[in-house]
């Protein structure tokens, strides 16, 4: 079976998506097409619906912090764990997901997309852990509404700054169970000039940007994919 080889001199950027969290019991944006449960997911994830109806806005991301508080890492959450371990700060992992199973197993990811247990008012800003199912809209000491520390379509992904700068020095770039169709991380495979590769059951949209793709789970194919020398 072929493997990624990671030398000593490698640095490794990993992007993982929702397909990371489907053996977990998360189900894809994909998979949903675009629905969660009666949720339009552009109906309630921007800045717009926010403004529109706050209370439907909390009511989906209570669901998801339901959903995702009932799920455990599976074991491609723990070989990225294990990979950190060994590799130290010479691996960067990056997630497009909200959940915490990568915490939860160990690595210390950035979350681009924000973080599902956490919120922020939105007038002082400050993120906080949150794991509260919210029946009415919260509001701050400071008379400010809270929201979900989530990044909604039209928002600027966090940690963008450190993404560029590592995508420029990275020599291994493994992206993980994501569709390639959201951006700015559909586009990071042609930012680099790393060695590529792709791990998941599907082709992404953008499968031609990547030198070499392992089709499956990535709990199924994780656990045995790295040899690092
Ligand atoms: P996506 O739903 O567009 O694509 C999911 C990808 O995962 C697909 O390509 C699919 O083939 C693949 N996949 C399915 N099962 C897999 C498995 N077992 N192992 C590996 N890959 C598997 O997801 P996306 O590209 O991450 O983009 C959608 C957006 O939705 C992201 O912004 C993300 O933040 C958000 N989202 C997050 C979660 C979460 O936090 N767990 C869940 C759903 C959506």
């Amino acid at each position: 079976m072929n493997l990624i080889h990671i030398k000593p001199n490698d640095r490794v950027f990993v992007l993982t998506g929702a397909g990371m969290s489907a053996e977990s019991g998360i189900p894809t944006f994909r998979d949903t097409n675009g629905l969660w449960r009666n949720y339009r997911v552009e109906e309630v994830a921007s800045p717009d619906a926010w403004r529109r109806d706050p209370q439907l806005v909390w009511d989906f991301y209570s669901m998801r912090r339901t959903v995702a508080a009932a799920a455990q890492p599976n074991p491609g959450h723990r070989a990225l764990a294990a990979l950190e371990r060994t590799l130290g700060s010479r691996l960067f992992l990056c997630t497009q997901n909200v959940d915490n199973l990568h915490e939860q197993a160990g690595s210390r990811p950035l979350h681009m997309h924000g973080e599902l247990f956490k919120s922020r008012c939105e007038r002082c800003q400050l993120p906080f852990d949150d794991t509260n199912i919210y029946h009415e809209v919260p509001h701050c000491a400071c008379g400010g509404k809270v929201r979900p520390h989530i990044c909604w379509f039209g928002e600027r992904p966090f940690g963008m700054d450190r993404v560029l700068r590592i995508l420029e020095v990275c020599t291994v770039f493994i992206a993980i169970g994501t569709s390639g169709v959201v951006e700015p991380a559909a586009s990071f495979v042609g930012q680099t000039q790393a060695r590529t590769f792709y791990v998941g059951p599907e082709e992404p949209l953008n499968l031609a940007s990547f030198d070499e793709t392992f089709e499956g789970k990535a709990g199924e194919l994780l656990p045995t994919l790295f040899d690092v020398w």
